[in-house]
């Protein structure tokens, strides 16, 4: 093991090191994002799939060091297929921006679950234990440093804990061997200004966190 590994092997980040690693010879075209768009536009794993207009797969730069994870689409993304549209959307584009990023540009956007739930209800312990599959795929392809969930159902599902927001931000958690950072959902800093200086302040603990990966 190089001093290199051997550090990150201290700090934990070792599995991330791997996970980046692409295959070799392995190119994007048959990196297996062509089977996983497919098994998820055309997956009737869960009821969900009986009520949406589509899937909404996720969205950015496939080989982003950043991906964000939200919780289900809700009607406009149904419509439109894609995650974080309309008002909560713009907010997350403007808070991307606050901290030099932008939408597709080292950065992938998904969701727990790929169907709306009908009425934008909070997906079902079954729905996600069926679309969590796809979601691990997503992350094993993007290879992403470092995950921000994005509110308490997103933060709750991929940490398998009850605890609250609260209590999650401002530490560094891992999902799948990936450090993940948990911030409020745009959509709930839309209801609950006074939060946004704590979002504010997550994003910049993560940008800071990616600095040092
Ligand atoms: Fe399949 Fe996920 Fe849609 Fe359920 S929510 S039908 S598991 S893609």
């Amino acid at each position: 093991m190089s001093r290199r590994e051997a550090i990150l092997a201290e700090m934990g980040l070792a599995p991330v090191w791997r996970l980046r690693k692409r295959p070799a010879g392995e190119t994007k075209a048959d990196s297996g994002w062509i089977p996983l768009k497919a098994a998820v536009s055309g997956c009737t794993a869960c009821a969900l799939h009986k009520s949406r207009t589509q899937t909404v797969f996720g969205v950015g730069d496939e080989d982003a060091d950043w991906m964000l994870i939200g919780e289900a689409p809700g009607a406009e993304e149904d419509r439109l297929g894609d995650p974080f549209v309309g008002q909560a959307g713009r907010l997350l584009d403007n808070m991307l921006a606050a901290i030099g990023l932008e939408r597709g540009r080292n950065v992938y956007i998904a969701n727990v679950l790929k169907c709306r739930p009908p009425g934008n209800r909070n997906p079902e312990p079954e729905e996600v234990a069926r679309c969590t599959p796809h979601l691990l795929r997503q992350i094993e392809l993007v290879r992403p440093k470092l995950i921000v969930a994005m509110g308490r159902f997103a933060a709750q599902t991929l940490l398998d804990t009850d605890a609250s927001i609260a209590s999650l931000r401002g530490r560094l958690h891992r999902y799948a061997g990936v450090p993940l950072i948990v911030t409020y959902h745009p959509a709930y800093l839309l209801r609950t200004l006074p939060d946004k200086a704590k979002a504010w302040a997550d994003l910049v603990f993560a940008k800071k966190t990616m600095a040092g990966l």
